[in-house]
């Protein structure tokens, strides 16, 4: 099954600002919200897709990348980024909650049920930070997409304490404000009635519990510098510039917060021989002059190995061959590229008198006169296919 347009599924334009999409989101997860559509499967598709959407276009990185590359430019859903399975589940949707309704309004907006903005669960730590990585790949790794172990210096958990930042058991206390649920609960009027609204407890910041000893290796944060070596599997097409999301392996958080994701810069490492137009390859091939008249057999280098390529007798300088097939496959798609062999007719530069006596004397011969074939491609139809 295709999936949806993110904007088509928020009903908003390519164009549409921050501000328009936060809106429109509000708009379609109200409508669908399980809370007022209880049992109804079809409305809770709806809500995560619409919280898919959201969560992409958002961010001004995964928006680039969706508006790049399509579906398959964002956390890579069925390429094995994103930690698996794919999709968001109904934890990370009430997680953005925060940001959307703001905290005391959604949660007295629904009832301040289990489900209310973050309310039901206490909001562990601070979440880590994003962190960005270069990562620079051969053309021949782009051709088959490759599995790379990088090593990543960042925050880690801290082992002493498994991330809680407490110097043992005993110097964790439950939160006296809110009782340990991390979040206070009041009841307002307000235009619409009576309304219960939730809001992060002040004192522990929504944790539930408060430290009295922190733990000495990581000064109570939780977490500590240390390095994690990452495996990323990088799909086949990928191009200069483009950025992957691998989730869950940025910086750790604190205090046992979520951890940030780990952005991959894609960066092409320039080839010796050929050379990348979109999904093409280039290349130039130098002939001599009596393999260019007699014809021959050559082995030209591609992005997956040699190839064997047939020159036929009387091959002009400039003439470009078509290797269907050879070029880059694209990401997104089943298209692939070809490579493109531009001849080059090499012209000696230093003839001794012999040459130079037999090469003068084959200049009077008609043969050698210019007789261009009418029936070939004109220049500028080549300069269009090496660009088509
Ligand atoms: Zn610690
Ligand atoms: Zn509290």
């Amino acid at each position: 099954m295709s999936k949806r347009d993110y904007y088509e599924i928020l009903g908003v334009t390519k164009t549409a600002s921050a501000d328009e999409i936060k809106k429109a989101y509000r708009k379609v997860a109200m409508q669908y919200h399980p809370d007022r559509n209880p049992g109804d499967k079809a409305a809770e598709e709806k809500f995560k897709e619409a919280a898919e959407a959201y969560e992409i276009l958002s961010d001004a990185d995964k928006k680039a990348q969706y508006d790049r590359y399509g579906h398959a430019g964002v956390s890579g859903q069925g390429r094995g980024f994103g930690g698996g399975s794919g999709g968001m589940n109904m934890d990370d949707i009430f997680s953005q909650f925060g940001d959307i309704f703001g905290e005391d309004m959604f949660g007295g907006f629904f009832g301040g049920g289990q489900r209310g903005g973050r309310g039901g669960q206490r909001t562990r730590g601070v979440r880590g930070n994003n962190l960005r990585v270069k990562l620079k790949l051969t053309y021949e790794e782009i051709a088959k997409g490759v599995t790379k172990n990088i090593k990543v210096k960042k925050h880690v958990p801290c082992t002493t304490c498994s991330g809680s930042g407490a110097k043992d058991k005993g110097s964790m206390q439950s939160c006296g404000t809110c009782g340990g649920s991390g979040q206070v609960r009041r009841v307002q009027n307000t235009f619409l009635g009576q309304m219960q609204t939730v809001s992060t407890c002040p004192n522990c910041h929504g944790e539930g519990s408060t430290i009295t000893a922190k733990c000495g290796s990581c000064k109570g944060e939780g977490r500590v510098f240390g390095e994690e070596t990452v495996s990323i599997d990088i799909p086949a097409g990928v191009q200069e510039g483009m950025q992957l999301n691998v989730s869950g392996k940025g910086n750790a958080g604190e205090r046992g917060g979520m951890p940030g994701d780990l952005i991959i810069l894609i960066e092409e490492e320039q080839h010796k021989e050929l050379y990348r137009e979109g999904l093409n390859v280039a290349y130039e091939l130098h002939l001599s002059f009596p393999d260019a008249v007699f014809g021959t057999q050559v082995e030209v280098p591609t992005i997956d190995g040699k190839a064997k390529i047939k020159i036929p007798a009387g091959t002009q300088s400039g003439k470009i061959l078509r290797l269907k097939g050879k070029g880059f496959p694209s990401v997104n798609s089943y298209e692939k590229g070809d490579q493109l062999v531009q001849v080059s007719v090499w012209t000696p530069q230093d003839l001794n008198s012999d040459e130079k006596a037999m090469l003068e004397k084959l200049g009077q011969s008609n043969n050698f006169k210019p007789n261009p074939d009418k029936n070939e491609k004109s220049f500028f139809d080549k300069v269009k296919e090496i660009f088509s």
